[in-house]
């Protein structure tokens, strides 16, 4: 049986973007609103890492934002363990909160400088009442060997350590609120190369050793093929394909996956016509009609510039794409 442990259905999130000193000179009221995440449903089985990749704007931190509670949605529900999430406080919603943490992509921004590592890692511990007195040290030195640090550099600062082992600390210090899903917003992408094997290697044996459930951030091919067990491709804020890693890799549906994957030597594929990258992402405030990937389709049809394709059913997901229920030529 499926075992759901986090569940999106239509999230959907909308920025007003309007300039209002611009609106007082032209003397005019005039909107313009900007879709980050249109209308996005995924879900998460428990232990599973689950990775959401597309390019810079695509609206994938958007999502992590929205499903951790640093932003509300426009519209859309988000339900961790069958539970529906608010955004109000509470004690239930505080309890659940405790069972999912984020991991950020700059570990230098998200560590307090003025903190030494110990007080950084116990705050969730004293927070949550998971520990308290004498226990919370042996506790926040139990996290540090476990993510391969010292107990000893609990009485450091920050800026005492390099990125690497910045980004154990905030491991270490997500770890410390005892979570089941952790939300890691590319993780590794502010390391130096030589550094993020060891950090996702590490995520990997964690996520063994503590049953963890991930969603995975990134722009980065490479790392979503060695973490994620199913991943999600996103363009311009909507999912437009969704199938099992390995399968993605080697037989994407999705024109929009393939021109990802062409776009790296390492990962094209051998035996099959390159779709060749043109064009920029369009501006999300004024999206393309239709699929908005159809300006830069190399296969586009006329019904594709009419309504979004639906999501059809593929060999181990979902891709949204007119290619897959159209005769060619339509
Ligand atoms: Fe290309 Fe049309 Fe498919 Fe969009 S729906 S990806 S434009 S073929």
């Amino acid at each position: 049986m499926v075992d759901t442990v986090l569940q999106v259905e239509g999230l959907t999130r909308t920025f007003d973007v309007s300039k209002p000193w611009l609106n007082r000179v032209l003397e005019r009221d005039h909107k313009q609103f900007l879709t980050a995440v249109d209308n996005v449903t995924f879900g998460i089985e428990r232990g599973e890492t689950f990775a959401l990749v597309g390019e810079s704007g695509s609206g994938k931190s958007t999502i992590a934002k929205l499903i951790v509670g640093l932003l509300k949605p426009s519209r859309g529900t988000i339900a961790f363990d069958g539970q529906p999430m608010s955004f109000e406080s509470g004690t239930a919603m505080r309890n659940l909160r405790r069972r999912f943490q984020m991991i950020f992509q700059d570990p230098f921004a998200s560590l307090n400088p003025r903190w030494r590592v110990g007080e950084i890692i116990a705050e969730p511990i004293r927070t949550f009442g998971l520990a308290s007195g004498a226990d919370v040290h042996r506790e926040v030195a139990r996290l540090l060997e476990v993510v391969g640090l010292s107990a000893t550099d609990a009485g450091k600062f920050p800026h005492e350590f390099s990125g690497g082992q910045r980004q154990r600390i905030a491991i270490a210090r997500a770890l410390s609120s005892k979570p089941e899903f952790i939300v890691c917003d590319e993780p590794t992408s502010a390391l130096d190369v030589s550094v993020q094997a060891q950090i996702l290697n590490l995520m990997r044996d964690l996520q063994d050793e503590f049953g963890l459930t991930y969603l995975l951030i990134s722009h980065d091919l490479s790392v979503v093929r060695h973490m994620a067990n199913r991943i999600g491709v996103l363009y311009l804020g909507r999912i437009v394909e969704v199938a099992d890693s390995k399968r993605l890799f080697t037989d994407p549906q999705h024109p929009y996956t393939r021109m990802l994957l062409d776009a790296v030597p390492d990962l094209a594929l051998s035996g099959r016509r390159r779709t060749p990258v043109t064009g920029e992402i369009p501006n999300p405030i004024n999206p393309p009609s239709g699929c908005t990937f159809h300006p830069r389709c190399p296969h586009v049809m006329d019904i594709c510039r009419g309504d979004p394709p639906a999501q059809t059913p593929t060999a181990t997901g979902a891709a949204a794409c007119y290619l897959l229920t159209e005769p060619v030529g339509s």
